[in-house]
């Protein structure tokens, strides 16, 4: 079942409750954009319905909330490493899990050959076959020296988050989406009254700033596939052996198509000098009519 999103454009507790039904097993929380979900209220609903909770992270590698690594909060927590992710390594992924049952099976899924593998000598779960998602010995290298890096990036994303918010907000009268971890926020974004208004921002602002509706993979309704509930054989289809028929109707979650209508996204460009940045922030506050003020180099920042 899709949920709605909240301001937040993270999922809404309330429409999770609104959305849970006896055939419910998990909820699926999705840290969009290094914007992290409202974990408290979701582990709690979980918690009330005996459900799963499975976050899927992997647009929010190495994001905290309230000091956990999201992804390690829920039940399992998934990540990816392809090219657009923020640390990555071509293509690839990982899950992560406390169970020590699934993560032997996790173990077996993701290995064709697990089974003949001295590791599952202690397995915690009966055999399985799995399919080949294995990663190589180099990729783990390549990771492994952008994992040192990744902290001192976030570090940049969050500085560069804060200075921008600050003008965009203070200067501009820009209103920014709500962040269930204030002191950690890192995904910068900003919400209108109208779509109209975004849209214009958006247009004034190309480089640096989109708004979220127009990146068309990342909202419900262009995902075909699944609004028409095709897979790779009909006999192999999930969607035929639910409990109930299933209906994924592009009106399914209009409040959210809304919010992701009237949202812009602004990149906070951790690879370019902050006041570079501040730069940025301060040309979209002009493009919004107000008095750009001077461009000064701060050699006390980077
Ligand atoms: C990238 C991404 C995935 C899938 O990652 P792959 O490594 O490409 O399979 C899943 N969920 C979200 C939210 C993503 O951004």
């Amino acid at each position: 079942m899709l949920v709605e999103i909240d301001q937040s454009l993270t999922i809404d507790p309330a429409d999770i409750l609104r959305k849970i039904t006896p055939n419910t097993r998990a909820i699926i929380p999705v840290h969009m954009a290094n914007v992290v979900c409202d974990m408290d209220a979701i582990m709690q609903i979980a918690r009330d319905h005996n459900l799963l909770v499975i976050e899927d992270a992997c647009q929010a590698v190495g994001l905290t909330y309230k000091g956990r690594k999201v992804g390690t909060i829920g039940d399992a927590g998934a990540y990816s490493f392809n090219q657009f992710k923020n640390i990555n390594v071509g293509e690839g992924g990982a899950i992560v899990t406390n169970d020590d049952q699934l993560f032997a099976r996790a173990r077996m899924y993701h290995d064709i050959g697990a089974v003949f593998r001295g590791h599952l000598d202690n397995a915690n779960a009966p055999l399985i076959p799995g399919i080949n998602l294995k990663a190589s010995q180099i990729q783990g290298a390549m990771l492994n020296v952008q994992l040192k890096k990744l902290g001192p990036m976030l570090r940049r994303m969050r500085q560069r988050y804060e200075a921008m918010a600050d003008i965009l907000t203070s200067r501009g009268g820009l209103r920014l989406i709500p962040q269930h971890d204030p002191a950690n926020a890192a995904g910068l974004h900003v919400v209108f009254d109208t779509e109209e208004e975004a849209r214009d921002f958006a247009a004034r602002n190309k480089r640096g700033v989109h708004r979220v509706y127009d990146s068309s993979r990342h909202v419900y309704t262009f995902w075909q596939p699944i609004l028409e509930q095709r897979t790779v054989h009909p006999k192999l289809n999930p969607y035929a052996w639910a409990a109930r028929p299933m209906d994924y109707s592009p009106k399914a979650c209009p409040r959210s198509l809304d919010i992701l209508k009237r949202t812009c996204r602004i990149t906070v460009g951790e690879n370019y000098p902050l006041v570079f940045m501040r730069y940025m922030a301060r040309r979209m506050v002009k493009d919004r009519g107000m008095p750009l003020a001077p461009y000064t180099t701060n050699p006390g920042l980077t």
